[in-house]
């Protein structure tokens, strides 16, 4: 399958760590994290290190001090500097790892003929749903330790397993994360601003990553759909992180948020990204509500998108 290759070259330094109880599983990850912009798109490193940043790699920060319920990330145009909550990360690996449980089974069920998944103990749907809640659990409280009884995060996973494709779908992740970060510098967004201005500067920065995403590659190659499905466990994340926040005056609702990006993803019903985001909207958020079945991978996918910001406003 096309996951992108590592990057360990990118001059991006990570800089001062503060202590937060999940530093100890995700500081491994520090230097893909600060390669993750820049690895999501490599046909575009250039013009993001030369046009977008002028020339100066930007410093990643991991903060502990950052509060995961209300800055996960942010960004800080005069340091020239994105930070990041070791507990964001840990609860967006999470939500990484869960939604590739998801998609991974039900790829193979649909392929076998079977329709639904089971769920009962011991399966990868059982698993996932374990992981939303850490990953709940992790945003709620910026002081919760990884749960003992969970296979934790391994950032130096091999070559051709499980635990890389794994990371790559949350580093891709954090790409599209911290590329929206990018974006607020890049367009010049203000903080404190009217809430209706807040949530078109939202809506503009996700809309500007995900083009830088998915703007230059040709149709039908097969990046196309494994950064598809990664803006989408991104905001999948972000939706998780709406449910703990319970409203916000600055950002609108993740999956409002997925539904206006609709004109800047692909036209492709048949993209495999949309199959596996969708089973993944579908049994993680939706599971007990009847949707009916769609024509296509695409159509599903954002028949779901709709169902599910139906319910949060
Ligand atoms: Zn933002």
């Amino acid at each position: 399958m096309g996951y992108p290759t590592r990057m360990d070259d990118v001059n991006y330094r990570p800089a001062s760590a503060g202590f937060t109880p999940t530093r100890e599983q995700m500081a491994g990850f520090d230097a893909d994290v600060c390669a993750a912009p820049f690895r999501i798109a490599p046909e575009r490193n250039d013009e993001l290190l030369h046009d977008v940043l002028k020339g100066t790699p930007w410093t990643l920060e991991f903060n502990s001090s950052l509060d995961p319920i209300r800055n996960t990330f942010r960004a800080m145009p005069n340091a020239k500097t994105v930070e990041a909550n070791y507990a964001a990360l840990a609860s967006l690996w999470a939500i990484a790892k869960a939604s590739w449980l998801i998609a991974r089974d039900a790829m193979a069920a649909n392929r076998s003929g079977k329709s639904a998944l089971d769920a009962g103990s011991g399966t990868a749907v059982a698993e996932a749903r374990q992981l939303v809640q850490v990953a709940c659990d992790l945003i709620g409280d910026s002081g919760a330790r990884w749960p003992s009884d969970i296979a934790p995060p391994i950032p130096d996973a091999e070559a051709n397993t499980e635990d890389l494709y794994i990371n790559n779908v949350f580093l891709g992740a954090t790409g599209w994360v911290v590329l929206h970060e990018i974006a607020h510098i890049s367009l010049g967004h203000q903080a404190q601003v009217s809430s209706d201005l807040s949530f078109g500067q939202e809506h503009d920065a996700d809309r500007w990553a995900a083009e830088w995403m998915l703007g230059e590659l040709p149709a039908g190659d097969r990046q196309v759909y494994f950064r598809l499905f990664t803006i989408s466990v991104a905001l999948s994340w972000l939706a998780v992180l709406d449910s703990v926040r319970r409203g916000s005056t600055t950002h609108p609702h993740a999956w409002q948020r997925l539904q206006k990006l609709s004109p800047i993803l692909p036209d492709e019903e048949l993209n495999p990204g949309y199959e596996m985001a969708a089973y993944v909207l579908k049994i993680l958020f939706l599971a007990e509500k009847d949707t009916p079945p769609a024509d296509h991978p695409e159509a599903a996918f954002f028949d779901l998108v709709f169902a599910a910001s139906r319910d949060v406003w």
